[in-house]
């Protein structure tokens, strides 16, 4: 099958070709003939299977052919987790709209919301956003979403995750109903299905597990080590020669910098990304590490989602993630788009319930690695021992490591206001796109066969928790 195979425009095509892109992906496949009939889809596909143009494709395609009905506010609406996935997503529509006539926007917290607030007073056809910071937006009356044609939720179940239900459900209700909606997510839960329900009419499922996903074509071993000797261990892994771009996971922010400068002191290049670094350092450090200039990225869960990098022929999980579904989220960082790729992950004993977990959801025990920090400790660790040790002031229910994870409602929500926290869990809304704080500002928006533009306008302070 390819693309011309799908009634996708000429100008749509072209852009596709130009990417090199000839032969849609399955979920590519099955998505564009179904959005292009205006049917409601939920697409069930793990990240790197090709989703986001499944999406793009066809808004563009379907905006394009009504573009008599163009008006100063967004048509499309694109609600994406973090800011990262955002800009990614604006991307996306800037490659495969690029020889249309379309403008669109990402907004998100963590920059000046003047800055956006303009571009959007400009008028946009397509709008990229992040949950807290359209909020923000409607909240100041800044932004008219009457107009939306197409909703499309991204990463759903992530969203969920981060606590996003209550804003998605009311930017939702600030839609027209007479709409078509896709979503997407990696997992289908019991609350993805019910939200489903609530916004989607009739949808048809889309389930991409094809014969050999990315996880099962990624090599995967764990590595019993102790929790004191992992930084040796990783050392000793990256000067064995064999790996030269590796994405490295942590699940305290704190370790993703000491990671760095273990890394630096022993001559090797690095760069960390997680949600106390500035708009501006992370995107310094992913264009780093893209560039081939940093050879190792240490990031943490929800710093990384939505990086797109390729090539990555390794990825290590320094800590084992505290939710299994988030171990397949990053080992998908390798092996995209049919490469293959390698996955280690560390397990110290604290880490071996995480193991255990993460064996259960992917059905495969992972092969024992033989090396000289082998931790007969870590290894048969059970009961109290196979247990994350609690941090000092860390409050109970969260299930272990609080690392990067958003913050409970009860945290701060980024506007100085203090919420109550209404679950045990510290998961939540406060602070994970940055809402409402002032500091640097971004914006991408193309405007097509005149020369589509794409760029960031930063400045100020900028604080977030991630
Ligand atoms: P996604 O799952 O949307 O994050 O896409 C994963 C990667 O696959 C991105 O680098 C895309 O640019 C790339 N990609 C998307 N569609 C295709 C295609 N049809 N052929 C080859 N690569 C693709």
């Amino acid at each position: 099958m390819e693309f011309k195979e799908l009634n996708i425009i000429e100008p749509v095509l072209r852009a596709l070709d130009s990417r090199g892109y000839v032969n849609p992906s399955p979920i590519q496949e099955q998505t564009i003939p179904l959005l292009l009939e205006g049917k409601d889809v939920i697409g069930i596909a793990q990240t790197g299977t090709g989703k986001t143009a499944a999406f793009v494709v066809p808004v563009l395609q379907k905006l394009h052919e009504s573009s008599e009905l163009r008006s100063k506010h967004p048509r499309a609406l694109i609600l994406a987790p973090t800011r990262e996935l955002a800009v990614q997503i604006g991307m996306s529509f800037e490659a495969y709209g690029r020889f249309l006539n379309l403008k669109h926007l990402a907004v998100y917290g963590g920059v000046s919301i003047g800055q956006q607030i303009k571009f959007l007073s400009h008028g946009v056809d397509v709008l990229i956003a992040t949950p807290g910071r359209l909020i923000d937006l409607m909240n100041q009356g800044k932004v008219n979403l009457r107009q939306v044609e197409f909703f499309v939720l991204d990463e759903a179940d992530r969203m969920l995750d981060m606590g996003f239900v209550r804003d998605i459900k009311k930017i939702a209700s600030a839609i027209p109903t007479e709409r078509q909606g896709l979503f997407f997510s990696a997992t289908m839960s019991n609350t993805v299905a019910d939200l489903t329900l609530d916004f989607l009419k009739n949808p048809v499922r889309v389930d991409i597990t094809p014969e050999s996903t990315p996880v099962e074509k990624i090599e995967q071993c764990v590595f019993f080590v102790d929790q004191l000797k992992k930084i040796e261990l990783l050392l000793d892994l990256i000067k064995g020669g064999s790996m030269s771009k590796a994405l490295v996971f942590v699940g305290m922010k704190y370790r993703a910098d000491k990671i760095v400068r273990a890394l630096a002191q022993a001559g090797i290049s690095a760069e960390a990304i997680h949600g106390n670094k500035s708009q501006y350092q992370r995107d310094r450090a992913l264009n780093n590490f893209k560039s081939g200039k940093a050879r190792i990225l240490v990031a943490t869960d929800i710093a990384a989602r939505g990086i797109d990098v390729k090539n990555i022929g390794h990825v290590i999980n320094f800590d084992l993630p505290n939710e299994p579904e988030n171990y397949v989220h990053r080992i998908g960082r390798t092996a995209r788009a049919g490469t293959e790729g390698i996955a280690y992950s560390f397990c110290a004993a604290e880490d071996r319930n995480y193991l255990n977990q993460i064996e259960r959801i992917t059905k495969k025990r992972l092969e024992h690695a033989d090396h000289k920090y082998h931790s007969v400790a870590a290894k048969n660790a059970t009961g109290v021992a196979a247990r994350p040790k609690p941090r000092r002031g860390q409050r109970t229910g969260d299930g272990g490591r609080g690392g990067d994870r958003p913050r409970g409602r009860g945290g701060s929500d980024g506007r100085g206001n203090v919420r109550r926290k209404s679950r045990g869990n510290a998961r939540g809304n406060g602070g994970h796109d940055g809402r409402g704080r002032n500091g640097r500002s971004g914006r991408s928006r193309s405007s097509g066969s005149s020369g589509g533009s794409s760029r960031s306008i930063r400045s100020g302070r900028h604080r977030d928790r991630r």
